[in-house]
């Protein structure tokens, strides 16, 4: 069976299709600039070039009719038509306390979906509109929804709940949620492969560090705490969000400066992190560079991020009375050799012992830690479509993911 893949945002919209025969990728793209002058979209079919096509797309509707057209393109296609396709496997980004795990999408999805908005005004919206656009244009194909949040619901309510009145929680559903899931799920899985041990017999601690972070820490293949919570500003310092700070800055800045609420929230998201810190940029790889000139912040901030990634590294050995294998994924993770290094430097007590030498490597699956490391760190490239395409066929052709 061949399973599209979407991942829709407000204004671009990520694709693949992949031959899940042998999990293998037969094109991707990228739709850009949707709904605003100059849309286009890339499509590259495995083995070829890419191709990109300039043309007016409204909406959501019109990009996914280009997206069709692109997998049925006489040359760059990989499907005679839209029946090879079986299935279409959604990102959703928010399904609050409602799914924990993917489903097959029917009214009562998009319903629940729908009522998950408030929780994620920014990005339920257009993966909705996605699943509503191929739900148009090809009416007899299943869909699935495969949630960021889902792995997370298996965290236990002391993970979960915020030491705020609990009516909040009751009223509002204000509780730590994660996010990620997706691709703590995918490593942790990849890991256990990796290291030829049941999933059942782990514990894991999974770092994705890309431009969003989070860590997670996972017993026997269930999420048992995770960094970021009610939205994704929570936990680690990420490239333009600051992670943890006392909630008490908010005001104290917002009467400083005579902030409108709004700015607060858009300081907090779009101009911290690295990014605030350093005032380079929110890239690594500009910041490390900034760092090797002497810049001052740049080192700070590289600082600051390593500093909170090996608090949570700690804090999750404590949660789950030891680790078995640290995994290093996303932009930041797979690529930033020295990052790693710095993460992982000076933890022999706690049995993490990182070797310098297999740790020169970049995107590619590997054990990085000594021989005589007690926990071993991995590289794990993640693959989020992959794992929705996977969750997909299974829930299409097994009924559950
Ligand atoms: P997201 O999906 O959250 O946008 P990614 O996982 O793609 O993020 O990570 C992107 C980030 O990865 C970049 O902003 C950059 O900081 C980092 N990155 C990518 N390549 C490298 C590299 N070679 N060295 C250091 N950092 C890198």
């Amino acid at each position: 069976m061949k399973v599209l893949v979407i991942n829709c945002g407000s204004s671009s919209l990520k694709y693949q299709v992949l031959d899940m025969t042998n999990e293998s990728l037969l094109c991707k793209g990228l739709v850009e600039r949707i709904g605003m002058e100059g849309s286009v979209i890339t499509h590259e079919k495995t083995g070829c070039d890419k191709f990109q096509l300039i043309v007016p797309m409204e909406d959501h509707k019109d990009a996914i009719s280009h997206v069709l057209m692109a997998i049925q393109d006489a040359d760059h296609g990989v499907v005679k038509d839209m029946s090879e396709i079986g299935a279409v496997g959604h990102r959703v980004v928010h399904a609050g306390e409602k799914f924990a795990h993917s489903v097959l999408i029917d009214d009562a999805v998009i319903k629940a979906l729908e009522e998950c908005i408030e929780l994620a005004p920014l990005h339920n919206p257009p993966n909705l509109l996605g699943i509503a656009a191929c739900q148009e244009l090809m009416p007899d194909t299943p869909m699935v929804g495969v949630f960021d949040t889902a792995f997370h619901q298996t965290m236990p309510p002391e993970s979960y709940i915020y030491a705020l009145p609990y009516e909040y929680y009751e009223k509002y559903g204000v509780r730590r949620y994660g996010f990620h899931g997706t691709s703590h799920k995918y490593v942790s899985e990849r890991a256990a492969d990796m290291l030829n041990v049941n999933l059942d017999d782990l514990k894991l601690i999974t770092c994705h560090l890309g431009n969003g972070a989070s860590v997670s820490a996972i017993k026997r293949g269930k999420c048992i705490d995770t960094s970021m919570g009610f939205t994704p500003l929570e936990g680690l310092v990420m490239g333009t969000r600051s992670g943890d700070i006392d909630p008490a800055i908010v005001t104290f800045i917002r009467e400083k400066e005579g902030l409108e609420p709004g700015v607060a929230n858009e300081i907090l998201n779009k101009k911290s992190g690295v990014l605030g810190i350093s005032g380079v940029s929110s890239d690594f790889r500009d910041i490390e560079a900034a760092a090797e000139e002497g810049n001052e912040r740049a080192m700070l901030a590289l600082k600051v991020f390593a500093h909170k990634v090996r608090f949570y590294i700690g804090a999750y050995i404590a949660e789950m009375n030891g680790v078995d294998a640290i995994v290093f994924t996303a932009g930041v993770g797979e690529n930033d050799i020295s990052m790693r290094d710095i993460i992982c430097n000076d933890l022999g007590n706690l049995g993490i012992k990182l070797d310098v030498v297999k740790n020169k490597v970049r995107g590619k699956e590997m054990i990085i830690s000594r021989e005589d490391s007690k926990v071993k760190v991995l590289l794990i490239p993640t693959n989020e479509e992959l794992m929705i395409a996977r969750d997909t066929f299974n829930i299409v052709t097994k009924g559950q993911a």
